[in-house]
């Protein structure tokens, strides 16, 4: 379908390449343009109005419009808008940031920062490398990611990531990472296996993994506490106890990408924290600063700080670095996003309202669409099938006419593939989750009525 293109919409197509985009069909139905935000709220610049059931893009966990951070971002700005922390170089906001990330992250003992959760997983790599050259274990540098994780789109963190599309077309993944399976109960169960001794079924297969490569090369275990991008799958009970003896057996780090997790999404400061994974470095993003302003911080364990410090003395400086790692407007936001939410205790509303989040979301099970309802906190998926435990072929397309119902109806909600993905920002009112709710319903039955009619199901 052609439409006419607004002004803008023919600026936009004719200057922007767009990530995550079909450029030929983005050429013929124009951009949606986003004018401003307020609150749960984003405004197109036709001026209508849309509950932003995803948070942008899983960071604007303090909505649209604070004024606080806004405040914060101005101050700093016309105090010191830029300085770095290369050779020793430092500024308040950094270490205040450090700091207060210290003190919500269990174990953690010095933060490195970045300016993305790409950067971040890119800097743990590098790190987890460095570490085994200091520890004199020149070939223990594999590194195991999970099909399904989401790590980012650098050539390291895409090659972590475990989705086609992040390959496709790219020559990715590199070598030396390897993928194991995705802990989706629903998919990956057998017939009457319980959560549990599925749970014990990947942490062997995993074991089997390491194994095979030789658990002299392998350095690393990466994963999101509760999958994001791969359609927000919630491990089955026992998972991560039962991984956590195998990497502690095989000394193999565990790093948690807390990129969407961390800071109050799943009812606890980090999702490893909710799903008893015990990392030995985390990577933190997006919610940090609330989205405002881009960020992200790699914290560390002392084992492993200290290592690091010892092996840059001894060569001579830790070579890794980016110009804008610890951009002091970053930490300055960062630092005030941090106190909104210990004043207002984002975990603890988080927990007030996912009972109720959660229930909603179970109560369209019984839609034929709806393969699988699921999530933790307030993050959630509807998993859309023709049936049972079925894939639409293709993939993505019954979930993208999805997402654009529920557009018309003035809920901004994302599709993984078929499952529709929901995240809002966590200062979602109980009004507010009735709200995003709503459509929901009507813009399955229609999706149903449509997918029919297509032959998809
Ligand atoms: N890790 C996770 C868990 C993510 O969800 C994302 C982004 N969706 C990333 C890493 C990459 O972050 P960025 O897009 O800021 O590079």
């Amino acid at each position: 379908m052609t439409v006419q293109l607004t002004n803008t919409q023919t600026r936009d197509v004719e200057a922007l390449l767009h990530p995550y985009t079909n450029a030929v069909t983005h050429r013929a139905t124009g951009a949606h343009v986003i004018e401003r935000g307020e609150g749960v709220y984003v405004y197109d610049d036709q001026g209508n109005r849309f509950l932003e059931g995803m948070a942008g893009l899983w960071c604007c966990g303090l909505g649209f419009g604070d004024e606080e951070l806004i405040e914060v971002a101005q101050a700093q700005m016309a105090k010191l808008p830029y300085y770095h922390l290369f050779g020793g170089r430092s500024h308040e906001p950094a270490i205040e940031l450090a700091e207060k990330i210290k003190d919500l992250a269990p174990g953690m003992s010095r933060v490195f920062y970045q300016s993305s959760g790409s950067e971040a997983n890119e800097t743990q790599i590098k790190l987890a490398w460095y570490y085994n050259n200091a520890m004199g274990r020149p070939d223990k540098k594999k590194i195991i990611s999970r099909v399904k994780g989401y790590h980012g789109v650098s050539i390291v963190s895409a090659s972590l990531t475990g989705l086609p599309y992040n390959h496709k077309g790219f020559d990715l993944p590199v070598d030396r990472i390897h993928h194991t399976s995705t802990p989706h109960y629903f998919r990956g169960a057998h017939e009457g296996e319980t959560e549990l001794e599925f749970s014990t079924r990947l942490a062997h297969e995993l074991e089997q993994m390491i194994l095979a490569e030789g658990p002299d090369t392998v350095a690393a275990f990466i994963a999101e506490p509760v999958m994001g991008a791969g359609g927000v799958i919630v491990p089955p009970s026992g998972y991560f106890e039962a991984i956590g003896p195998v990497l502690a057996k095989y000394d193999i780090l565990c790093i948690a990408d807390e990129v969407i997790c961390g800071f109050g999404r799943t009812g606890e400061w980090f999702g490893s924290q909710r799903l008893g994974m015990q990392p030995t470095s985390m990577s933190m993003a997006k919610q940090l600063t609330g989205g405002y302003v881009p960020l992200s911080a790699v914290a560390i364990n002392a084992d492993m700080a200290s290592v690091i410090e010892g092996y840059s003395g001894e060569i001579g400086t830790l070579g890794h670095g980016f110009t804008y790692g610890g951009h002091p407007l970053g930490c300055a936001v960062g630092s005030a996003a941090i106190d909104i939410m210990r004043r207002r205790d984002i975990p603890a509303h988080v927990r007030s309202l996912e009972g109720e989040f959660q229930r909603r979301l179970r109560t369209y099970s019984d839609n034929p669409l709806v393969g699988e309802a699921r999530g933790v906190g307030l993050l959630g998926a509807l998993e859309l099938t023709p049936g049972g435990r079925g894939t639409f072929d293709p993939v993505g397309k019954v979930g993208a006419f999805m997402a654009a119902e529920l557009l018309k109806n003035g809920v901004i909600l994302r599709a993984a593939g078929d499952s529709i993905v929901f995240c809002p920002p966590m200062t979602i009112t109980a009004d507010e989750v009735e709200e995003l709710f709503a459509p929901i319903e009507n813009c399955l039955n229609a999706t149903l009525h449509w997918a029919k009619s297509e032959g998809l199901m």
